[in-house]
């Protein structure tokens, strides 16, 4: 996307598109190592707001250093210490005399940083304190070991912490940035929205907000500054907002100017509906019923379905597929990991071949022949429904007709996957002519209603706000690891009445890895998460020998993995030791007792998609979380949201205020960039003026629209030049 094409721009504003080259110091080597960021010209310098400041203005005794609240400390070294655990490690014990220490950790050090830790040497610090073994510990502090005379001035204004940019030192980006600034010009030029808009907010100005956040005058309110909620952080977070809300919006209007195939239900969803074991609930009708006036339009459809787990959501699309295959069209599913796609090939199969309706099944490990059988009936049509992985979306598959793409655990996937499903109707992307399919995506992550107005700008939400009856509540109970025996009694006792259970190995990290729950998993956590797997399930099926204990995780083949979830489905395995590989979508409703080993270090949403895999049938279920003490805080309060509650909206309202919405959503499923200083919890209030403010410039200033548009978003909407 071109930057600032539209409308002709005032002199000055062009101020802002001044290359970042003009600016002493930045060569084109440190140009390139910006523009790897997105970062091109002035205009780009000033919106790389400060994620955050540190308070060097005062020190904080010891005594009164809270976990989690970053603070400066000043103190005389006490103790230091070398040691070797997993790696290189230094402990240095400050004190202050205010009757506590304070551990500094470091794991990457030279001698020379050593050596300056001389017993009773000064050291002032700053970092965000955490509880280790021996009280609080701060690892790797900034820090500066202070002269034996007094002095050393305290800063008098808080300092702006940048994002930092790859191969650019923090003081050459704020040098950079302030150089930036120095350029930046008057209000006139500068404001892109309208004084009529602006003034009712009483906000200020954008030059005077970009000013005080960048450098906080001596005398603002250093509270609101920490805490996010200044006017004048609140002023950018607005038109922040408004820049990602117009964004989607015009992504949604772009999409919606495309012609979509009209589908009319001809009575095979009913007969679909009419042939299950079960009366589908309220939601679950009303939510096909919504499909059904979506399908009929000419326009794709673009809509979300969030169901808490187990509320029902892949029957709903196999009726919306069944709406499309009637219509001799093509209909596909696709689900972020095999065992999942698996398992709604088998659901599906059971529910529409005695309709006489055959599935076609493509996944990475579909090679050779019968690869090249499938993507045979798909492109000739034969195929009429597909499901799959992400394999569907590779280059060689062609559909003859697709007219419904449903995705399923859409938070597993990014923007540009579920975009790429899209190209594949009739003529192919978004090209003109092009016939783009209705897209249907499902989550069972709920997301707040403010979030979602604004984080799915560009799609319609149902909701399947209603559990299938018969479904009794998952009994949760919080163990601290050391009751771990009389749960294997539990396993037994529950096995010999024929029930099923699940043992759940998660990573155990390092604990100085910090308190990062969800966090990304790579190669090497995987292969630690199967060692963990593997141990324990050597363990248990020397301590339950008369039980059929199976064990699934990350790295073993396909083959074994499905092999080893059939026998599990069918019976014959009782207990089922796993990792979070089964998180998604697993369905056997015979399983009614869940452990979940470390449950600590999970997140909440992680935590409840884990837990929707028991109470699924009619017994009494219980879900147990072993923990490891000493919990954090947020550990604790995570255990204990679980323990109170099982609605999936109340579990995600929750785990928005913990963790934010950055880590809630990610910038995967959002398909937005990380906000560069709006957060949508805090500034929820901000959300009815952003999209009454989005209503009226789409109506009355569309240049400015887009002008604020390229501002804030910029090249990250390019993949939305759909
Ligand atoms: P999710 O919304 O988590 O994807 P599923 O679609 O996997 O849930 O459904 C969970 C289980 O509930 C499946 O075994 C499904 O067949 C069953 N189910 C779906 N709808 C109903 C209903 N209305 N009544 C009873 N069982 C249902
Ligand atoms: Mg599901």
């Amino acid at each position: 996307m071109a930057r600032r094409t539209t409308g002709p721009a005032p002199a000055l504003a062009a101020v802002g598109d001044t290359p970042l080259t003009a600016l002493a110091g930045c060569g084109p080597k440190v140009a390139e190592k910006l523009a790897a960021r997105g970062m091109t010209c002035l205009q780009d310098l000033w919106l790389q707001l400060p994620r955050q400041y540190e308070d060097r203005t005062r020190l904080t005794p010891i005594r009164a250093l809270q976990p989690g609240v970053a603070a400066q400390v000043e103190g005389r070294v006490e103790a230091v210490e070398r040691g070797f655990r997993y790696r290189p490690m230094l402990r240095v014990a400050i004190g202050d005399g205010s009757q506590a220490t304070l551990v500094l950790r470091f794991f990457h050090f030279r001698a020379a940083q050593v050596a300056q830790f001389q017993p009773g040497a000064r050291v002032r610090c700053y970092g965000t304190p955490r509880p280790g073994l021996h009280g609080l510990e701060i690892v790797h502090p900034s820090y500066q070991v202070l002269g034996a005379a007094a002095g050393d001035e305290l800063g008098d204004a808080l300092d702006p912490v940048y994002p930092a940019v790859e191969g650019i030192g923090p003081v050459s980006l704020r040098r950079l940035i302030g150089l930036a600034l120095d350029r930046l010009p008057d209000d006139e030029s500068l404001e892109l929205l309208p004084d009529a808009l602006r003034e009712p907010l009483r906000l200020p100005s954008l030059r005077k907000a970009l000013l005080t956040v960048h450098r906080p005058p001596r005398d603002a309110d250093v509270a609101a500054l920490l805490a996010g909620t200044h006017p004048a952080q609140r002023r950018l977070a607005l038109e922040e907002l408004l820049a990602h809300h117009l964004s989607l919006r015009r992504q949604r209007m772009a999409q919606q100017a495309h012609a979509a195939p009209v589908l009319a239900d001809t009575g095979l969803a009913a007969r679909l509906r009419d042939d299950l074991p079960f009366r589908l609930t309220g939601a679950q009708q009303r939510v096909f019923d919504e499909i059904l006036l979506d399908l009929a339009r000419p326009s794709p459809m673009l809509r979300l379905v969030q169901g808490d787990v187990g509320s029902g959501k892949t029957v709903v699309a196999a009726m919306a597929a069944m709406v499309a295959v009637a219509g001799g069209k093509q209909a596909a599913l696709m689900a972020p990991t095999e065992l999942l796609a698996e398992q709604h090939l088998a659901n599906l199969r059971g529910w529409l071949e005695p309709l006489g309706i055959p599935i076609a099944w493509l996944a990475g490990k579909v090679t050779g022949k019968a690869r090249a059988q499938v993507l045979a009936q798909v492109a000739s049509g034969e195929a009429p429904m597909v499901v799959g992985t992400h394999a569907l979306m590779q280059e060689g598959v062609v559909f003859h007709d697709l007219a419904l793409a449903i995705i399923d655990e859409q938070h597993r996937f990014g923007v540009h996957q579920r975009l790429a499903l899209r190209d594949k109707g009739v003529g192919g992307g978004d090209g003109p002519g092009a016939i783009v399919p209705h897209q249907l995506v499902m989550t069972a992550t709920p997301i707040p209603r403010t979030l979602a107005m604004s984080a799915y700008a560009d799609l319609d939400v149902s909701s399947i706000d209603e559990l299938p009856p018969g479904r009794t509540p998952v009994q949760t109970v919080a163990l601290s690891s050391e009751r771990r025996p009389e749960l294997v009694e539990r396993i037994r006792v529950a096995c010999a009445q024929g029930r099923q259970a699940y043992w759940i190995c998660t990573l155990i990290d390092e604990p100085e890895e910090g308190d990062k729950p969800g966090a990304a998993m790579n190669g090497a956590s995987m292969k630690i998460e199967a060692q963990a797997a593997q141990t324990t399930f050597e363990a248990l099926s020397a301590q339950l020998p008369e039980l059929g204990i199976g064990l699934v995780h990350g790295r073993m083949k396909p083959a074994e993995k499905q092999a080893t979830m059939a026998a599990f489905k069918a019976g014959r395995i009782d207990l089922l030791v796993a990792t979070t590989v089964i998180e998604v979508g697993v369905d056997v409703a015979n399983a009614s007792l869940m452990i979940i080993e470390n449950a600590e270090r999970l997140g909440l949403a992680q935590l409840h998609q884990l837990r929707g895999r028991v109470g699924r049938g009619s017994a009494e279920s219980s879900c147990v979380l072993l923990y490891r003490s000493p919990l954090s805080m947020l550990a604790r309060q995570r255990l204990e949201t679980m323990r109170e509650t099982s609605d999936g909206f109340v579990i995600a309202e929750k785990d928005l205020e913990l963790r934010g919405p950055g880590e809630l959503l990610g910038t995967r499923q959002t398909g937005l960039a990380e906000f560069r200083l709006a957060d949508l919890v805090r500034d929820a209030d901000l959300l009815p003026q952003v999209h009454a403010l989005a209503e009226q410039l789409l109506v009355d200033a569309p240049d400015t629209a887009d002008r604020i548009v390229a501002r804030w978003v910029g090249s990250a909407v390019r993949y939305a030049g759909a």
